[in-house]
């Protein structure tokens, strides 16, 4: 989501003719479009903050600008606490920042400008994408949910569905401009529709979606398995465009976590729609996000986790220690347990699934998938790099001519996390 977002503040920069400088030293401006989902992010923007106090020391007219979610939530505080921000700005405000900005340029007045909900459809601002051929498309913003220890529904508002003919019609331009790939965006996917009346449910967007001719690939993030539910894994296996990919967050694997967590779900439904997935769709991947630490979560809690790992044996696995965030409900439970029994679980979770993904991505030596070629791997500039429908990712031997493409890749090796391929001649 954080991505989409600043593909449209680029978006709207490039249209008042601002160009990319891959330098902070020679930019103009600089935008933070900032996440605040865990205090490491917070941590990481107010070091890069600091590093830029000198720059703006040197170079007065330089405009720092921060906007997202940590800003939706610090709001005010930022500009007490970095007298090097000009502007600050919130998740409803994006289609003003070029207003801002320009008001920081002819005033000189630092600028900060906060909504608590969205009057305006940001789908519609113009778009810089990173790639060509693949596109995000947001399908819904905002959560109802209220996990206790989630601060999105306070920076990012509640849940609103886009009218399905807007999404699309949205596809079907993308499509005409030469994207084969897309990939669904909301922050629960799978309830989708439903603050609309009389409009089609998730899986019947996927159907009518799957129908757009030239459109190659489907994929859709995030799953809640709380909405979760057959008649999506029923579109996915039916259609050849529906990735067969699942990522589907666990976050606990024990019934009391979750429901202090406020997950809406027990183990045993987890479990059960894993299993459902498995039976529909054999060669199906299922991605996972599992949450260590939080506040309630005794060893035997733990164990009930790495127990869910164990049987539903996720492709690849988030993981995370729990972070506090101000304002969310799980900030008042009691946190009685120390770092290093965190980092203990932590370490325990990553090993479990480390040797999981690696099995099964083991298995998937000697057979041929299709991948669509993504860019140059970042682990060695001399492959290329590309995923498969599963969303394995691959690294091979090939020319840049084939960036964009979808092409045959035999699995000749496995790592945990990729696989590493021949390309079929
Ligand atoms: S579903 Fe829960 S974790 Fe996900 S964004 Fe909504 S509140 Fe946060």
């Amino acid at each position: 989501m954080n991505k989409y977002d600043s593909e449209r503040i680029a978006g709207l920069l490039c249209k008042y003719k601002a160009q990319y400088e891959e330098n902070t030293q020679n930019a103009d401006v600089i935008v933070f479009n900032t996440c605040t989902v865990r205090e490491s992010a917070d941590d990481r923007l107010f070091g890069q903050l600091g590093n830029l106090r000198g720059v703006k020391e040197e170079k007065p007219d330089l405009i720092i600008a921060v906007g997202g979610c940590l800003a939706q939530s610090y709001g005010e505080k930022l500009l007490l606490k970095f007298p090097q921000i000009d502007i600050v700005f919130g998740t409803h405000n994006i289609e003003r920042f070029p207003y801002l900005l320009k008001s920081r340029i002819l005033t000189g007045n630092r600028v900060i400008e906060l909504k608590n909900e969205s009057t305006y459809d940001i789908s519609c601002l113009p778009s810089s994408r990173e790639k060509s051929f693949s596109a995000w498309v947001s399908i819904m913003h905002g959560c109802n949910n209220f996990c206790s220890y989630c601060i999105v529904p306070y920076v990012r508002g509640r849940q609103s569905s886009r009218p399905s003919s807007q999404i699309i019609k949205e596809v079907k331009n993308l499509v005409s401009s030469g994207v084969i790939e897309i990939t669904l965006l909301g922050q629960n996917v799978n309830s989708y529709g439903k603050d609309l009346a009389d409009d089609l449910n998730f899986p019947k967007l996927l159907k009518s979606l799957s129908e757009i001719s030239g459109l190659k690939r489907i994929r859709f993030i995030t799953s809640h398995p709380k909405d979760f539910n057959s008649e999506t894994i029923k579109v996915v296996a039916e259609s050849e465009r529906l990735c067969n990919h699942f990522h589907l967050p666990l976050q606990a694997g024990s019934n009391k976590v979750l429901k202090d967590m406020n997950r809406g779900y027990k183990k045993d439904k987890y479990l059960r729609l894993t299993e459902e997935i498995y039976n529909m769709i054999p060669d199906a991947s299922i991605t996972t996000d599992i949450m260590v630490g939080f506040p309630t979560e005794t060893e035997k809690d733990f164990l009930e986790t790495l127990d869910v790992v164990e049987k539903v044996k996720f492709d690849n696995a988030f993981t995370f220690i729990y972070s506090p965030r101000p304002g969310t409900k799980a900030i008042k439970f009691n946190n009685n347990f120390s770092h290093k029994e965190k980092m203990n679980r932590f370490k325990r979770l990553v090993e479990k699934q480390t040797s999981i993904s690696q099995m099964k991505n083991d298995r998937l030596i000697g057979k041929s998938f299709n991948v669509l070629v993504e860019d140059f791997s970042k682990k060695d500039k001399e492959m290329l790099m590309g995923r498969t429908k599963t969303n394995k990712i691959v690294n091979f031997n090939g020319d840049s001519n084939l960036i964009g493409r979808i092409v045959y890749v035999d699995i000749i090796s496995a790592k945990a996390h990729y696989l590493i391929g021949k390309l079929k001649l």
